[in-house]
């Protein structure tokens, strides 16, 4: 792993020139892993420059072109899965289990399906619509992408904003997390190592107020794609709509989690520990929310209880440890702040709302947390806590349900629990989210798209759905029967 030059611009891996010195750590050990310069404006202008160089290039390689270098991209992935996987796992602080059973495949995955796709972009129109012109649609690439990124699953999320963009024709220059660049300078390494023109890819390691502003308001990037909390999405929209830039957001989510008295109880249980536990919960999708039927509620609770309390903390590079620690410790410290602010509110800490004793307590280690008795309208049920916390409410008809489940401002992703189909198709109908599961909760793929409703942001990742993003439709439209005085002249002058 190459730890120092965490800039990759035209090709070229070097440090920032802002001045600003900065360290990436293992928030699971406090380990400094690299240190470096920051990205200050003048990357900035130098990606956004080299990504516009290439682009005509880029644009006008045939689908089967772009495709076969993105199939060598993946093959380079595969041949250092290992390698990806130690980093991910220690940017993250995420058990390598996890970083090598489901960061990396999925990324790998993603970079083959839309080497496949990129040979399906198209268009759903060509006809004679008005008798004497044939209309056809293009699909275009937009020019240069300006992407940002989160910290929580640093490669997957740098796939999700390259791969459509690049597929579709355009170049990038992506802003990942100051606090995770690594791996998305590797995954750009890997692109050039399988030909893929120098300054598709570009990386600029800056903090969002210095790179990541200078990224949204740069005059030659055409499109802002960003992902990451609502509350900055907000203002990259603003700004965004200020330029008349075209923006696609995926921002923070409180995933509702809803159980049914028919449900099966043991896959319920166990789902709602491992859809709120994944990463630490530092998931946009994480089962945060469970409502669960007033006649199986106890039961529910009581076997969630017990299945956290066998959830093993411990070392991320350790292959039996479950669960790593959150992203920082003053991520840790947030958490720990929102479950403390519920328990002075009433509610019950049934497991966890600790940092844990001993080593891990040094890392921002925080250990899996039930909570009960919260009110509706409370900050630990309304907002996004991103931390391995599950909140249990119970519910009496179908119809609180819904109501609840849909009562946050965030509308990404839902699940509903039950073996009564008309439920389950009215959960999947009425929840107002980009994603309702039906008997599971976090399983995501590639062929399917990803997005939120309400706070949740609009547009979206991964799937065939993200070239509508990615790409400008444009109508030609071919007049056909060579007259000089076509029909509609009449209404402006008759003479022949
Ligand atoms: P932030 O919104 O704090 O940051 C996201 C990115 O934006 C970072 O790269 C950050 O840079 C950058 N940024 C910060 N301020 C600005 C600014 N003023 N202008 C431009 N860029 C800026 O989110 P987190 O990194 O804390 O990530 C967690 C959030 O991401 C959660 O809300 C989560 O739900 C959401 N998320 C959503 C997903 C989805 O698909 N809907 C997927 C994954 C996460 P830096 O931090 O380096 O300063």
């Amino acid at each position: 792993m190459e730890t120092s030059g965490q800039q990759f611009i035209a090709g070229k891996r070097r440090s920032g020139t802002s001045g600003e010195r900065y360290e990436v750590t293992n928030p699971a050990t406090g380990e400094v892993l690299a240190t470096d310069t920051l990205a200050g404006p003048e990357d900035v202008d130098e990606a956004v420059a080299a990504a516009r160089a290439v682009f005509a290039e880029w644009s006008r390689t045939t689908p089967a072109e772009r495709s076969e270098a993105m199939l060598r991209w993946a093959d380079q992935l595969e041949a250092r899965a290992e390698e990806f996987a130690r980093a991910e796992s220690r940017i993250g602080g995420k058990p390598i289990r996890l970083a090598s059973g489901f960061d990396i495949p999925g990324s790998i995955d993603n970079v083959r399906f839309f080497a496949g796709a990129a040979r399906h972009l198209e268009g759903r129109a060509s006809a004679e619509y008005s008798g004497e012109h044939t209309s056809t649609i293009r699909r275009e690439p937009i020019g240069v992408i300006g992407s940002i990124a989160p910290w929580n699953y640093p490669l997957q999320m740098a796939a999700w904003k390259v791969l459509p963009a690049v597929a579709a024709g355009n170049t990038v220059v992506l802003k990942p997390s100051e606090l995770t660049p690594l791996t998305s300078v590797m995954f750009a390494e890997a692109a050039q190592e399988a030909g893929i023109p120098d300054g598709v890819v570009n990386i600029v390691t800056g903090s969002g107020p210095v790179a990541g502003q200078a990224l949204v308001t740069h005059p030659d990037i055409a499109m802002v794609s960003f992902t990451g909390s609502t509350a900055v999405g907000r203002q990259v929209a603003a700004q965004a709509a200020g330029l008349a830039k075209r923006v696609h957001l995926e921002l923070g989510g409180k995933a509702p989690f809803v159980v049914f008295d028919d449900a099966d109880l043991e896959a319920t249980a166990r789902g709602a520990v491992a859809g709120a536990l994944i990463n630490a919960g530092q998931d946009c999708t994480a089962a945060t929310r469970a409502y669960v039927q007033r006649p199986v509620y106890e039961a529910f609770v009581a076997r969630v209880a017990e299945l956290m309390d066998g959830v093993r903390l411990g070392p991320v590079d350790d292959p039996a440890t479950d669960m790593g620690s959150l992203i920082s410790l003053r991520q840790r410290d947030k958490v720990a702040a929102m479950v403390e602010n519920a328990r002075e509110a009433g509610a019950t800490i049934v497991r966890g709302g600790r940092i844990p004793d001993g080593p891990l307590g040094r890392g921002a280690y925080y250990e899996p947390t039930l909570i009960t008795d919260a009110a509706q309208d409370s900050a630990i049920v309304q907002q996004e806590i991103f931390g391995p916390v599950l909140v249990c409410l119970p519910f009496d008809s179908d119809d609180d349900a819904l109501r609840l489940a849909n009562d946050t401002p965030y509308g990404l992703a839902a699940s509903a629990w039950t073996s009564n189909v008309f439920r389950a198709g009215r959960a999947s109908r009425e929840i107002q989210a980009g994603c309702v599961w039906i008997n599971d909760h976090i399983p995501i793929i590639s062929e399917m798209p990803h997005g939120g409703y309400k706070a949740s942001g609009f547009g979206k990742d991964m799937s065939v759905y993200s070239f509508d993003e990615y790409t400008n439709v444009k109508h030609v439209m071919s007049e056909n029967t060579g007259v000089p005085h076509k029909s509609w002249h009449d209404t402006v002058f008759t003479s022949r």
